[in-house]
């Protein structure tokens, strides 16, 4: 790698975050509130004009700073701020940006919850929202319209593993004076949106980043004027709406994070290799790591090349009882579980025309090729790829897979 060049593994091992008595990791903040010792101090740090000083910990807290300027070292952006949850990252990002009467630009196959929040929930408060293939440049700059505020699109999107050219959408935004706003919560480390363009860069840390699927999380990646702007107590959406992350459990995310590096190489290698395998099986396999997925280029262009194309592979058997007795026979293997969510060091899957998207209509679905056989895995940390494998592979010959193939043909 270009040694110059940011590289955020690199910017993860060097930081360095000492604890009150030498500790090798910060000292974990236990406190709601913060005492001053004269007004003034109390006074300025309102204003957000006291430097190092903190008031209470729905603003920020000393573990939310330290896990907030990694991320933010990550991302290579100014600032960073963390959240409760990825939903409590993103949707004080689009009511910051957005206001009665605006418009957004946001692709059509996003995180179920995003997908419904900008569907069902925003015109509440009369912002409209255009969905559009986030492949298709043309369309999106089409659909803008002199109200539009932001573009909105996750890097390699949930679940149909579409890759958003950031580049590309970024020179969109700029041209129409909007923002660009990135959900990278499949492929952190793999892309660094904002150093490609994206203004702002939200995550659900309760995937990859934290890796241990025992909280939920989210951040916030933007300049520091961005930032401060959500957490105005003015007006500051992330400030006002308080979905905060608990100081213990950013402790914990920043200590995962130092593994975060190494973690992605293997989840990214195990699927690779698994992929590889079913698609020379003749199953349809999506994963930007083979050839046949039709973004491979444009990934492997824009990626950090030494983190892989990534966890995430979807299979499509075509068929929703196969898909659902494939999944039963690969958790009774005790290849992974059956469970939504991703990042984790067991193999989890699920369909997610029934589960993550169910939000999306059917009719929707359909027109975005997400059929009720397809399974979303993410692939887990398996020691021995090749057993896990042979075990998918068993478990496609008990359901009748292969013999149905050959009926069909
Ligand atoms: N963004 C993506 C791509 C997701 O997959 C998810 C959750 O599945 C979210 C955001 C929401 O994150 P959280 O569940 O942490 O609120």
């Amino acid at each position: 790698m270009n040694q110059n060049k940011h590289n955020p593994a690199k910017e993860i091992q060097d930081l360095q975050f000492f604890g009150e008595f030498g500790g090798v990791n910060p000292s974990i903040s236990d406190s709601a509130t913060f005492s001053f010792l004269k007004a003034k101090t109390m006074l300025d740090t309102f204003e957000g004009n006291a430097e190092g000083c903190y008031l209470y910990s729905r603003h920020t807290s000393p573990s939310n700073h330290y896990l907030s300027m990694a991320l933010a070292k990550m991302e290579n952006t100014e600032a960073a701020n963390v959240a409760g949850s990825g939903m409590g990252a993103i949707t004080p990002v689009i009511l910051q940006i957005a206001n009665a009467g605006d418009h957004i630009v946001s692709s059509r196959t996003i995180y179920g919850g995003s997908y419904a929040f900008l569907k069902n929930w925003t015109p509440k408060f009369n912002i409209e929202t255009t969905f559009v293939d986030i492949t298709n440049l043309e369309k999106i700059e089409a659909a803008i319209k002199p109200n539009t505020k932001m573009i909105y699109a996750e890097t390699l999107s949930n679940p149909l593993l579409e890759l958003a050219d950031v580049e590309a959408l970024s020179k969109i935004a700029k041209k129409h004076n909007i923002k660009l706003v990135i959900d990278n919560t499949f492929t952190p480390l793999i892309f660094s949106p904002a150093n490609m363009g994206a203004d702002v860069v939200v995550y659900s840390l309760t995937k990859f980043i934290n890796g241990t699927n025992d909280m939920v999380g989210g951040a916030i990646c933007a300049s520091a004027e961005f930032i401060n702007d959500l957490k105005s107590v003015i007006d500051g959406s992330s400030m006002l709406l308080g979905p905060v992350m608990d100081s213990l459990r950013s402790a914990q995310v920043l200590k995962n994070m130092r593994t975060l590096p190494i973690r992605m190489i293997k989840h990214s290698e195990n699927a690779q290799y698994i992929a590889e395998h079913l698609e020379k099986d003749g199953l349809a396999v999506k994963y930007p790591g083979l050839k046949s997925h039709p973004q491979h280029d444009l990934y492997t262009k824009m990626m950090n090349p030494e983190f892989g194309y990534g966890g995430m592979i979807t299979l499509d058997l075509k068929n929703h009882d196969m898909a659902t007795k494939f999944m039963e026979v690969l958790q009774e293997k005790n290849v992974g579980y059956l469970a939504v969510s991703l990042g984790f060091y067991k193999t989890l899957f699920n369909a997610p025309g029934t589960g993550t998207s169910s939000e999306v209509p059917e009719e929707e679905q359909e027109e975005m090729g997400l059929s009720t056989g397809l399974i979303r895995m993410s692939l887990g940390l398996d020691f021995n790829i090749e057993d896990t494998y042979k075990k998918m592979k068993d478990a496609l010959n008990e359901i009748g897979y292969f013999k149905m193939q050959t009926q069909n043909n």
